[in-house]
């Protein structure tokens, strides 16, 4: 790391980035600004002017994460540096932060991260519309082939355990024709995979009055207009199993408009605690609405979350979660244990579950998923799939003789899922490939190139 003054870096920004895609997109609109403003992302902590760590609320795990992530900043922070700490936690704890950590030089809670050049001094790089959400094409933290694309921000739901209506305030969607305009964008600029997310992505538009928004109705118009370019990859993620509608999902499916995979996070399926949690939807919505799905389109990869430990919850819940886990054999599950936090009416409900038996009860599904997703994933032996290829791999880091690169089947998200390694013919990141699956794992998947489909 340099410190001499004449080597003294001048306008570079490094980021340290937390939480979800969501988040990842507010700090991909965050270099936007700085960039427009001169400012350029250094190669190295060292060579940056400013550092910045984007942080995360969600539970107390992301927050105990972040602030360990801020202390290391700060520790390594040179006389020369700047270091800003921006988004959920600091809207969640800004007060106690600045407290705590002097050696942070501004906090930036999330309604006003977009400040951060004007902030710095570095002038003003703003351009945003009516929501708040960035209307360019935004730099991008993923690989260049790869862009989320956040249709809207905050969350109407008021689920009883979830702090995020009150980091992010309610439910506010883009247009549908600024979210297409991205979308073109990105497509004119290569990349090859757009992921459609939000906090609830099936919410879009929902607090508008339909007839007031002339470009598009709901989700669905959105993603088939998005998704009509046929050389890209449209995913969506994060939809609420209540506003899923079943008949217009499964159009976008035969369509082609999206890749047949759908996250959809449940966090139970006992008719008891959904209640508590305030999902409104019961056991049996969710089993019409897997049901279907998969009934409709064999090849629907599935992804869901659920939560173990959630105040109340029984064996006899656990089993009804279990026993639905084995049912729909879901290709994906994140599992992880509730925990209380603070403001929301979860953490003063009762009876609270010994934390230990929250992590026994994860550890347990987790390991039943593992057989579920290894027997989903060995299906697919022999088939040919096309493969997005993310990135090359170097003789030493590769985990066999022949392997020369990792990609993704449609049914792997990036970063979230497993990934496939690739042997065979070689190609370059963000091509797309043919190629036949010979090994599978519980998580990741092996494939040999066979032709490529340009
Ligand atoms: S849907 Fe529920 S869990 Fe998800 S962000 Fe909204 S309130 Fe939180």
């Amino acid at each position: 790391m340099r410190d001499n003054k004449a080597s003294r870096p001048s306008r570079r920004y490094y980021f340290f980035h937390l939480g979800c895609p969501k988040n990842l997109v507010d700090a991909e609109m965050v270099a936007t600004r700085l960039e427009r403003a001169g400012w350029r992302e250094a190669d190295t902590i060292g060579d940056a002017e400013l550092l910045v760590v984007t942080t995360c609320a969600f539970i107390s795990i992301a927050e105990e994460e972040s602030v360990d992530v801020i202390l290391q900043a700060a520790s390594i922070k040179k006389p020369y540096q700047k270091l800003a700490v921006l988004g959920c936690l600091v809207t969640r704890e800004g007060d106690k932060l600045e407290q705590l950590l002097p050696e942070v030089d501004l906090f930036l809670p999330v309604n006003e991260m977009e400040e951060l050049p004007e902030r710095i001094g570095a002038g003003p790089g703003t351009n945003r519309d009516r929501t708040g959400i960035e209307t360019e094409t935004r730099k991008l933290f993923t690989p260049s082939h790869i862009a989320y694309i956040k249709v809207a921000d905050g969350c109407s739901n008021m689920c009883s355990y979830c702090t995020i209506p009150s980091i992010r305030g309610e439910l506010r969607s883009r247009g549908a024709g600024d979210i297409v305009a991205e979308a073109e964008k990105f497509v004119r600029a290569g990349v090859k995979e757009l992921v459609l997310i939000a906090q609830d992505t099936t919410a879009w538009g929902m607090e508008r009055d339909p007839a007031a928004d002339s470009d598009g109705n709901d989700i669905y118009d959105v993603a088939e207009r998005i998704g009509r370019s046929e050389s890209i990859w449209v995913r969506l993620m994060y939809l609420h199993p209540k506003h899923i509608d079943i008949e217009r999902t499964v159009r976008l499916l035969s369509s082609g408009s999206i890749i047949p995979y759908l996250d959809i996070p449940i966090q139970h399926a006992s008719d008891l605690l959904l209640e508590r949690m305030g999902r409104k939807y019961g056991h049996k919505r969710l089993l019409d609405l897997f049901s279907s799905l998969r009934r409709a389109h064999p090849d629907l990869v599935l992804r869901t979350t659920v939560m173990t430990g959630f105040p109340g919850e029984t064996e006899e819940d656990l089993k009804i979660l279990i026993d639905f886990l084995e049912e729909i054999r879901f290709d994906h599950v994140g599992v992880f244990e509730f925990s209380p936090e603070e403001g929301t009416p979860a953490a003063r409900m009762e009876p609270m579950i010994p934390p230990e038996t929250a992590i026994e009860r994860r550890d347990m599904i987790i390991e039943l998923q593992m057989d579920i997703s290894q027997s989903r994933l060995e299906q697919r032996i022999n088939k040919c799939e096309s493969i997005l290829v993310d990135g090359l791999i170097g003789a030493d880091e590769s985990p066999g003789e022949e392997i020369w690169g990792v990609g993704r089947y449609y049914g792997q998200a990036f970063e979230i899922d497993g990934v496939t390694y690739l042997s065979g013919d070689k190609a370059d990141t963000g091509d797309f490939l043919h190629a036949r699956i010979v090994e599978a794992g519980a998580y990741d998947l092996f494939a040999r190139t066979e032709r490529d489909l340009g």
